[in-house]
């Protein structure tokens, strides 16, 4: 499949794709526009958000024992669930990796950043190795702050501990809150992700993930411990929002595998044939890439009313060093003020 028609490379091998990416998701339109959103709509589901709704729910059929075990905190219901997240991250991610970054089935076909991690070993890493130390960091803090949450979630449950609501009580608002997951999730890495780009808390804690300026996808969950447990705490959310468990669920879905899209590091996956599927992971690129950017993915609209929101293009490129620009002038006068 040529990359041409779909994007331009620069003299230094970098792609991106053609068009703009948008800051605002059309349900923030004014007024509203109900056939621009009816139209948005599959672009927002698939394949993503409805695949990690169908996870939440086998998960919840399949993995999540009677509410009477969960009653009582036991390892004899933990570590299966540690287990099966374990192992879904495994090979989820691993599917990802192995293909693009092993393989290298499509080569650097719609690939935003021409090199590949492992050809570029980096003492940002363990052991100069992206790929190792963001697997160790995954399966270290990731996999299992993400199980310690979720156990927490459906012992609360399972207690009455929390604005638990029935299906046969609210079927109409859970559909709906299930459709905003993803949107819920986004406000909070929102709020979580500025938190964390403070200087202090960037040195110690985001710099982590941050070591993946070329991300791919082991990057995803290649956090800090402190990380990982603000960023799945998304979920406790649905303990004081009127919920299902499986919402909540959803939310940890979103959160654990759904951070793969935004790091896959490019912006096609080949299919065969002439079909690929788009990952829209360019806006979380740069984010890596420029740091200072896209601190969500435009699904709530901060970014663009803070300034903060880079549309992928050429204009977005000079506004951003613009932006930078005056910054670094504000906080010389400001330095010079202070000295004087
Ligand atoms: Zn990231
Ligand atoms: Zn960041």
């Amino acid at each position: 499949m040529e990359n041409d028609a779909f994007g331009t490379r620069d003299k230094r091998g970098h792609w991106r794709p053609n068009g703009a990416l948008s800051g605002v998701a059309p349900i923030y339109a004014l007024p509203p526009q109900p056939m621009r959103v009816l139209r948005w709509l599959p672009e927002y589901l698939l394949p993503w958000n409805a695949l990690f709704a169908a996870t939440a729910l086998l998960y919840w059929w399949l993995v999540v024992p009677p509410a009477e075990t969960m009653q009582t905190l036991s390892l004899g219901w933990i570590w299966p669930m540690l287990a099966v997240n374990a192992v879904a991250v495994f090979l989820f991610y691993g599917v990802f990796e192995l293909r693009l970054y092993v393989r290298r089935a499509q080569g650097a076909r719609f690939k935003y950043n021409p090199a590949f991690p492992a050809d570029r070993p980096s003492k940002a890493f363990w052991w100069s190795n992206q790929t190792r130390d963001c697997i160790a960091r995954t399966f270290l803090s990731g996999v299992p702050i993400w199980t310690a949450l979720q156990v927490l979630i459906l012992w609360a449950w399972a207690n009455g501990v929390g604005a638990w609501v029935t299906w046969e009580v609210a079927p109409v608002w859970l559909v709906v809150l299930m459709v905003l997951v993803p949107v819920v999730h986004e406000a909070h890495f929102y709020a979580i992700h500025r938190l964390i780009h403070v200087p202090f808390l960037y040195r110690h804690v985001h710099s982590v993930h941050h070591a993946s300026v070329n991300p791919s996808p082991w990057s995803s969950l290649a956090m800090h411990p402190v990380e990982h447990l603000l960023y799945f705490a998304g979920a406790l959310w649905y303990l004081l929002i009127p919920a299902h468990p499986v919402i909540a669920l959803f939310a940890l879905h979103r959160a654990g595998f759904g951070a793969i899209p935004g790091h896959v590091g490019f912006d096609k996956v080949e299919l065969g044939g002439d079909r690929a599927m788009d990952t829209h992971a360019y806006a979380h690129y740069l984010h890596h890439k420029f740091f200072e950017v896209n601190y969500g993915d435009g699904l709530v609209p901060f970014d663009a009313l803070f300034g903060t929101f880079h549309d992928g293009t050429p204009d977005g490129d000079m506004a951003m060093r613009a932006r930078l620009k005056e910054r670094r002038e504000r906080q010389l006068a400001r330095d010079a003020q202070s000295g004087a």
